[in-house]
Order: C-alpha cells, then structure tokens, then sequence
C-alpha cells in the first residue's frame, strides 16, 4: 500500500472551530492508522492516558474510529498514578468513568525512584519514560492488549529527529509503529501526524481535565523545550517548515545519504559490471 503524506498544515496557527478541528485531526489519525496498519480486525488496544492534552485527544479520536470503522476493535483507557505529589487521583477514574468505556488506574511510584536516582538540576523525563514504559509493557500483556497506543504527535517525532542529530549524531525521530525491545508489545502513535499546535487547540475547546505533570514541569531548560521554542519560531517565520520536514520523514532517500548499511555504496558499478583495474 502507499504511503500517504502528512498534509502540510499551513492553517495550524489559525484557530478552528471545534468541527473542523476535530475533521482535520481525524482525518490525519486515519491516514496515520491506514498508512501504517495500526489497527487490525479484533484487536484490543491499550490506550496510554497521562492526563495531557495529547492523550486525552488521542482517545477521543480512537473512539471516534471505533465507531465509524468497519472492522471491531476493543479498547482499554490507561493511567499510570506514578505517585507524585499532589496528582488529582480521581481526575482521571470520573472522567473515564463519564465516559463509560473500559479503564485501569496503575497505581506504581515510579516518582520516587527518578527523584532518588536524577541529580537535582538534571532532566527526568528520559528515566522517567523508560519506568513508564516497563510499567506499560507489563501492563499491556497483564490486560491481554495486543496493541499499546501512545499519544506522540508530529512536533514529538519532528524534536526526538532533530535532538537524535544535533545530541546523538544520528539521523533517527519516533516511529509510528513499533515492537517493543522484549518483541511482545506493538506500540502505536495514532497522532503522528497531527501537529501539537492543533492538539493544543482542540484540548482547549473540549475543555478537558488536563492533569500537568509537575516532576518536569519546572524544568524550562531542557534540550526539548529549545527545539520546541526553535520549531516555535519557524512556524511564525516560516510557516509550513516543520510539516516539510515531517513529510521528508516519509520520503527517505537511502542513496542520498551517507549510511553504507542502507545503501550498498562499494558494490555501485557502471554499465560494464567491472570495477576499474
Ligand atoms: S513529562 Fe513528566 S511524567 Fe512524562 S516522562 Fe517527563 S517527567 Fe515523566
């Protein structure tokens, strides 16, 4: 099947009204989901919610998808109470429950451990993630899920591409669809291509009980947050960049770049077949 691209979004910094918002991102979860096969006949998909705008929008929209899909598909909300200090704990169960779908609360302190193992000053947010994610995983096949969706949007897998080559020399961002490292979850990004300024507007409209995460909150500074202010400004400057760049990730070019493990650069020969003597 072909790959469709994420349309450029040059409307994103113009609010919509909530229909045309909701149109527009569902639009681009389908092709997200259609584009990558995210959802398969009699799946049971565990959908991660932290509270944020994100997550929140992502479950809307997979709802929205249950309904209108022509194929049945199961889904299971999830929230990780990771302990921290002065978390809503019944924000999340009286939404969930408003709702009247399927939900777990996990209750794990992960909190404790990042502040006992990060020095003060330094980011949380990777070992954080990575006990989220165990605690996921493991949850995941404790509930019988086949599928783990996760709320990343496109300025997610724009940043981790940019942090990946200006910090780890590596041209690599976030992928859609993914076996996890024990090869027994598949982890799915619904929103890939949806840009969080949109997310951000949506959320707003629908008045969500938006849940702040305060062991990262304080932490301005961080590398993320420079990409995301410097993502900030081109979309001002130069609106359009960010889905141009976003797109790109869809039109790889293997020759065209420097990587001898994914184009066999030696054995490029002209039309004689015989290397030079
Ligand atoms: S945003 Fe908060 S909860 Fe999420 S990984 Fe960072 S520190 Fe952990």
């Amino acid at each position: 099947m072909h790959q469709t691209n994420p349309e450029v979004d040059v409307s994103m910094l113009q609010p919509l009204n909530e229909a045309k918002l909701e149109r527009k991102i569902r639009s681009s979860v389908g092709r997200a989901v259609s584009d990558f096969n995210m959802i398969e006949a009699g799946d049971r998909i565990m959908v991660c919610l932290s509270g944020g705008a994100d997550s929140y929008s992502m479950l809307d929209m997979l709802l929205a998808l249950q309904k209108a899909a022509p194929i049945e598909f199961e889904l299971i909300a999830v929230n990780l109470d990771q302990k921290q200090p002065d978390f809503p704990a019944e924000v999340l169960p009286d939404y969930l429950g408003s709702l009247g779908i399927e939900f777990r609360i996990i209750e794990e302190d992960t909190y404790s451990i990042v502040k006992r193992l990060v020095p003060e000053g330094k980011t949380t947010c990777s070992l954080c993630s990575r006990l989220r994610r165990g605690v996921l995983y493991k949850t995941a096949i404790e509930l019988g899920a086949s599928k783990i969706a996760l709320g990343h949007h496109a300025d997610d897998i724009v940043e981790t591409m940019l942090l990946n080559m200006f910090y780890n020399s590596r041209l690599k961002a976030m992928p859609a669809k993914l076996k996890s490292d024990d090869q027994r979850n598949i982890v799915i990004r619904p929103l890939a291509y949806v840009r969080e300024a949109l997310i951000k507007q949506f959320a707003a409209l629908r008045e969500y009980p938006i849940i702040p995460c305060n062991l990262c909150g304080s932490q301005p500074n961080t590398r993320r947050q420079m990409i995301k202010a410097m993502l900030k400004q081109w979309d001002e400057s130069q609106p359009g960049r960010v889905d141009n760049i976003l797109r790109s990730l869809c039109a790889v070019t293997p020759s065209h770049l420097l990587d001898q493990d994914l184009f066999d650069f030696s054995g490029l020969r002209g039309v004689t077949g015989s290397p030079p003597v």
